[in-house]
């Protein structure tokens, strides 16, 4: 086996491979059509009207109002927007918030500094699988509860909460709902009518347009502070230029993800092949249940083996993946999402994401299959602790 024989980009979840479509695009509004939208001259209304286009593509495909889609600058932008606004425009109804264990850290970090400011938060702990059950959202609701927040897929573990329950269990209460859906929006149907969610959030940079660019779906009547305060662009509630460019490529990489839902059964397909193979090599296990799973997600541990050993000898063979939330990588702390499913510590530090796309070949799947073996065995035979 030659080292560097292919390139497999199996991390998906933490960023994709812009679209060559989306770039072309984007392209002319990176070039001649500089406009600002604001302006009233002819290239200025072209730029108005692109993001007009692009909002209203968005909301139709999320089943909204154009008025209800607010373009950031990434989905950490619109969590912080949608969790904090929302807190504090509730303050007076009280100043308790419900989320889990295991959102994305531009969640739980925004919930802290909330806590930091005197709002108390309860963290639902999901199961096994990745779930967390509306009996449980329920049981912890209290008079004083102004705000849920649950995400839609977990960016760790794939796994795909019920939304549409929690959101339903959260409304009879009259709490407004949030969903972090950066992992769903593109890899799974997403239409904010028919989940009955009040706020949600996605990202660009994960359905193959660039960094940069997120959404933030705030429904009308939603009582959530403005964030930036300008010019009165979108809707007055977030100031600044408009990233034109950034916005009409976001707008085609949403059209190009829905039309490639019908590759979601494929995508899965390649990923349970995937499982299959790495599982025939001994002491080996599939962190988080398959059975409401996004299509690209696998997550699987090693014992007696180091994720981040693992992570850089696939790196010299040419493939790309990941221990778990790019985010946190760079601490050597287990992952709080495979804690928070109860995988025991030790277990949890040998885990390894693959995030596959519908960019990825048979023969990608196969080169996985081919090193994987190959490296474990070599970092188990170095590994006090295994015996053979
Ligand atoms: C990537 C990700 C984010 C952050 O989005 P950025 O655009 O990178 O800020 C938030 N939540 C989840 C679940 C994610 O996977």
């Amino acid at each position: 086996m030659d080292n560097n024989k292919r390139y497999v980009y199996a991390d998906n979840a933490a960023t994709t491979k812009t679209d060559p479509e989306v770039f072309e695009a984007m392209v002319p509004w990176l070039t001649e059509a500089y406009g600002n939208p604001s302006s009233q001259h002819t290239i200025g209304r072209e730029a108005a009207a692109a993001v007009a286009d692009a909002r209203e593509r968005i909301a139709g495909i999320l089943g909204c109002k154009p008025r209800e889609i607010y373009f950031t600058a990434s989905g950490s932008e619109s969590d912080n927007w949608a969790i904090k606004g929302a807190a504090h425009a509730n303050v007076k109804k009280g100043k308790h918030i419900i989320s889990t264990e295991f959102e994305h850290h531009a969640v739980l970090h925004a919930l802290e500094s909330l806590e930091r400011e005197g709002f108390e938060v309860t963290y639902l702990s999901p199961d096994r699988d990745g779930q967390i059950s509306p009996a449980d959202l329920e049981a912890a609701i209290r008079e004083d509860t102004i705000l849920v927040a649950i995400m839609f897929a977990n960016n760790e573990i794939g796994s795909v909460l019920p939304v549409k329950e929690l959101a339903e269990v959260a409304h009879a209460r009259k709490i407004t709902f949030f969903t972090d859906a950066v992992q769903a929006v593109g890899n799974i149907p997403v239409n904010v009518a028919e989940l009955g969610v009040d706020m949600l959030a996605f990202s660009g940079h994960k359905i193959h347009a660039p960094k940069g660019i997120g959404v933030l779906y705030c429904k009308t009547a939603t009582r959530c502070f403005n964030l930036i305060d300008g010019g009165g662009q979108e809707n007055g509630r977030r100031g600044g230029t408009e990233n034109v460019p950034y916005i009409v490529g976001l707008a085609r990489a949403l059209e190009l993800a829905v039309e490639r839902l019908s590759d979601s059964a494929a995508i899965a397909a390649k990923r349970d092949r995937l499982a299959a193979g790495i599982s025939k090599i001994p002491y080996t296990f599939i962190n988080g249940g398959m059975e409401h799973r996004l299509p690209g997600n696998l997550n699987m541990g090693f014992e007696f083996i180091e994720g981040e050993s693992l992570l850089l000898w696939l790196d010299m063979y040419g493939i790309a993946a990941s221990t778990g939330s790019a985010c946190s990588s760079a601490s050597l702390e287990p992952s709080h999402v495979l804690l928070s499913i109860g995988v025991p510590a030790e277990k949890a530090h040998g885990s390894l994401r693959l995030t596959i796309s519908h960019d990825t070949t048979d023969e990608d799947i196969d080169y996985i299959l081919e090193v994987i073996p190959v490296v474990v065995e070599k970092l188990r035979a170095m590994s006090p602790l295994y015996k053979g």
